[in-house]
């Protein structure tokens, strides 16, 4: 069982729009169990659509295509889907009802073409729009392929396809396998590293497909398999999942693909009851600003510092003058004293501190990206540790602040 996605508009291959429906309904497929190996797009134009079903129609035991069921010129998908299978347009009475409704309550003088809207190819089951007047259409073929026609705005299209199309698409394909998938995300370790790490479970890994995507300072891992059923098909995914921790489990942070590190690691905050502050000075509050950025953080979070200059760092965390002239700024000593100095002055159980060369010019002759990290728990000795990060002055803070919330993590 295979289907195809056309996507019908012109605004969609100008880039005007973004091709949501084909996501929508690639991920209801997906869940249906139905495979999917091509999506297309196509403007509105007769000649290339007819083509383009033709082609989807060879190739696919069924097609769904998106756009144009409206009453415009170029609203053609109908009309051509209908020729290409040699049937006429027919009216569904209850939607030419409701179009006649539209116009009498609105009180707008309804045009001809509105007609339109009701009709869908003679043979097919017509599709109720509840968010909208154009109707939709499932038409079942003895000799070619399927087709599954579905209105371009995204509320009518995602409305229908869950509520009318997707129980029909599961009583006509049904049993079909299941697919379940899962998304792993790594901090700290990069995407080749990774791979190297699980290449023998991908080699003799048959029934779960594992793929590797790096994102900008993080590794994600997509993990699918396919079975007769959702929960064998998670089964098949738990049991992958567990072999992936032995052998990169240290570096696995979270979940999903909305979880960002702060997100998981402030969660994990609240969800212990750690108060958290911090003393900045390389990264200037971006660490805060970033922990600042997690619903319900207020719970945990009293404020923090900004210690940039060297008589501030005193002032506002009690760094020792003497730690700084003895030892530098960019320092184990600064680091733990400002981690241990700000977690006095606000009373949290944990401090994390920043301090280091940003760049470009190197700072008390340590190159840019020379950064401390202190940390400070409870009453245990402050630790700190040392990292030399690549890049320019911005991504040098960026990953400051991701190494503060991995340290937490762990
Ligand atoms: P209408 O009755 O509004 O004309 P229609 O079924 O004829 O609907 P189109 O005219 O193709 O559909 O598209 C209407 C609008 O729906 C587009 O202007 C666009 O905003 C949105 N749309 C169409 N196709 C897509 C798509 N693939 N992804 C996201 N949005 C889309
Ligand atoms: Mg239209």
């Amino acid at each position: 069982m295979q289907a195809e996605i056309i996507a019908v508009g012109t605004e969609i291959l100008l880039g005007q729009i973004t091709n949501t429906n084909s996501t929508y309904i690639a991920q209801g497929l997906a869940e249906l169990g139905i495979d999917s190996y091509y999506q297309t797009v196509v403007g509105d134009n007769p000649k290339r659509l007819t083509a383009a079903i033709e082609i989807a129609a060879q190739r696919n035991d069924l097609v769904i295509l998106s756009g144009g069921l409206g009453p415009t010129k170029d609203d053609l998908t109908k009309q051509t889907v209908a020729q290409y299978l040699n049937v006429s347009l027919i009216e569904e009475p209850t939607a030419m009802q409701k179009i006649t409704a539209f116009f009498d309550q609105s009180q707008q003088v309804m045009t001809a073409n509105n007609r339109l809207q009701a009709l869908y190819p003679a043979g097919a089951t017509p599709l109720v729009n509840h968010n909208g007047l154009a109707v939709g259409a499932f038409y079942q073929s003895p000799d070619s392929a399927d087709f599954l026609l579905l209105p371009g705005p995204p509320r009518e299209l995602t409305m229908m396809f869950d509520t009318e199309a997707k129980p029909k698409l599961q009583a006509v394909y049904g049993h079909q396998a299941q697919i379940y998938s899962r998304v792993l995300r790594f901090f700290g370790i990069s995407e080749s590293e990774l791979a190297t790490r699980l290449q023998p479970l991908i080699a003799t890994q048959a029934a779960v497909t594992i793929a590797p995507y790096a994102k900008a300072n993080e590794v994600t891992l997509r993990l699918s398999a396919q079975a007769d059923t959702q929960t064998a098909a998670k089964q098949l995914i738990d049991a992958t999942e567990t072999q992936i921790k032995v052998a990169a489990g240290d570096y696995l942070y979270g979940y999903g693909d909305d979880n960002s590190l702060a997100q998981v690691v402030v969660q994990r905050l609240i969800d212990c009851r750690l108060s958290i502050t911090a003393a900045e000075s390389l990264t200037a509050g971006m660490f805060q600003s970033t922990i600042g950025s997690v619903p319900g953080v207020s719970a945990i979070f009293p404020g923090g510092f900004v210690t940039y200059a060297n008589a501030v760092k005193h002032q506002l965390v009690n760094v020792p003058q003497a730690v700084i002239d003895h030892d530098g700024v960019v320092s184990e000593a600064t680091a733990k004293a400002m981690a241990s100095g700000a977690q006095q002055q606000l009373q949290t159980d944990v401090a994390l501190s920043f301090t280091g060369s940003a760049g470009p010019d190197p700072l008390e002759g340590q190159p840019a990206g020379t950064v401390w990290i202190g940390l400070a728990y409870r009453d245990k000795a402050p630790i700190a540790r040392l990292y030399h990060f690549a890049g320019d002055r911005q991504r040098i803070r960026e990953r400051s602040v991701l190494a503060g919330l991995d340290l937490l993590r762990r």
